[in-house]
């Protein structure tokens, strides 16, 4: 079968996606209608969530290393989870991804698809630029999948569930040296967290993640940064506000779920699939490409033999995102005096003692049911009811 592969969204997801395609042989266009203006948010990242991806290109774009996370909960408990993290340079790694993709062969526009017909088994991709293909679409859009959407899929489970993000660059002397992510829980950013990401020298982000507020979610980002202001007092003094240089807003599926992420001569990757996070998005979009390409070849780019992917991915990933979401609809069932007393609670133990992601979570679970008892219970229960 001729065909192309076709890539919407430069995403990690989307250039990973196409790499694979073109290097399994697909012949591959990836198009975003920013293609280069780099101005994408994520940039922290942790070993435990990289070691899931192949692609090491993180490596030469690490602007500050972190030594773990504390997790703080509404009075200012805290406990710390060590493990080796990184703030990364996004605009240098997204260059690299792109220029290796460009290596591999893949052909990139900067154009904005607005639509795609199906016509004889095969997908033409309706763009600003006029029509592309036809083929097999990858849809890497992000959250609103409008390339999925309007081909009549609903590629994610949850969607009412997105975190709705704000997040500021800042600046403020010696704030970007810190060599721990904070993560805020409870009501100062309902449904998930605010974050404190430290960049390297006066740099940092500041953000919020909020579910179930609609996507403004600036109230509370201001709410936050006031209590950050009060929380850092104790170890900087009374300073000035941090210096906001960049603001960045966009929605976070972590909570949510893969849905229909193959179609006939369709398939969905990254935040446009539920599939949450740089590293795992970036996997995701590996299997995807490949398998893209692996179909060309047979001549089969049928609903039923994209298939594959859906079942590879769930192999792979279903577990942990069950666990992930289960995770954040309890917390979210949690009021913040019960928060408190958890993180009271869990302060100065060993939390996730043990060697791999399974015996981490034991561990972690077995925690929390001490001072808990029926949370790993009602967490049990969400996974199962998904
Ligand atoms: C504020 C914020 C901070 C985050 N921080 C982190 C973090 O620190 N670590 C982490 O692991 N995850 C983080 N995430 C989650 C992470 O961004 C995503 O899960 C991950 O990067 C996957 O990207 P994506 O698939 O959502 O695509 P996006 O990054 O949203 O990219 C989609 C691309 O598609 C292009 N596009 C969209 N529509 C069209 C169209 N019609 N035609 C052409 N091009 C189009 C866009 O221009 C864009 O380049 C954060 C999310 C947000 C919102």
């Amino acid at each position: 079968m001729k065909g192309d592969v076709l890539v919407v969204g430069s995403s990690p997801a989307g250039i990973s996606a196409a790499k694979a395609a073109a290097r399994a042989g697909a012949n591959t266009i990836l198009i975003d209608r920013d293609l280069g203006r780099f101005n994408h948010p994520a940039n922290t990242l942790f070993e435990g969530m990289a070691s899931r991806m192949n692609d090491v290109a993180y490596k030469s774009h690490i602007r500050h290393r972190l030594k773990g996370m504390r997790i703080i909960s509404p009075r200012g408990s805290s406990i710390c989870v060590d493990g080796e993290g990184y703030f990364l340079d996004r605009e240098g790694l997204d260059g690299h991804m792109l220029r290796e993709a460009r290596e591999s062969g893949v052909t990139q526009l900067r154009c904005e698809a607005v639509g795609s017909r199906l016509e004889g088994g095969l997908r033409y991709l309706n763009t600003t630029d006029g029509e592309l293909g036809p083929g097999l679409v990858i849809d890497a859009s992000g959250v609103d999948a409008t390339i999925a959407r309007g081909a009549g899929l609903s590629p994610m489970r949850h969607p009412e569930d997105i975190a709705w993000a704000f997040e500021a660059t800042v600046e403020w002397p010696g704030l970007g040296d810190e060599e721990y992510f904070e993560y805020w829980i409870g009501s100062i950013s309902p449904g998930w967290k605010a974050t404190f990401s430290p960049g390297g020298g006066d740099i940092a982000t500041l953000g919020v993640f909020v579910r179930g507020y609609g996507r403004q979610v600036q109230p509370f980002f201001r709410r936050y940064l006031r209590h950050f202001q009060r929380y850092k007092a104790e170890r900087y003094g009374e300073v000035e506000y941090p210096k906001v240089i960049s603001v960045s807003m966009g929605g976070d599926p972590i909570a949510t779920l893969p849905g229909e992420i193959a179609g006939n001569a369709l398939m969905v990757t990254g935040g446009a699939a539920g599939q949450s996070g740089l590293a795992y998005s970036m996997r995701a979009g590996e299997i995807c490409g490949s398998l893209a390409a692996k179909a060309i070849k047979s001549g089969d780019i049928s609903i039923g033999s994209l298939r594959a992917y859906e079942k590879r991915w769930w192999a792979e990933f279903g577990m942990e995102y069950r666990l992930g979401r289960a995770s954040l609809e309890t917390l979210r069932s949690m009021s913040d005096a019960e928060i408190d007393r958890l993180i009271r609670g869990l302060a100065g133990r060993n939390l996730m003692a043990g060697g791999g992601q399974l015996r981490k979570a034991i561990s972690a679970g077995l925690n929390v049911a001490s001072i808990m008892p029926s949370l790993p219970i009602g967490l049990i229960r969400r996974m199962m009811n998904g």
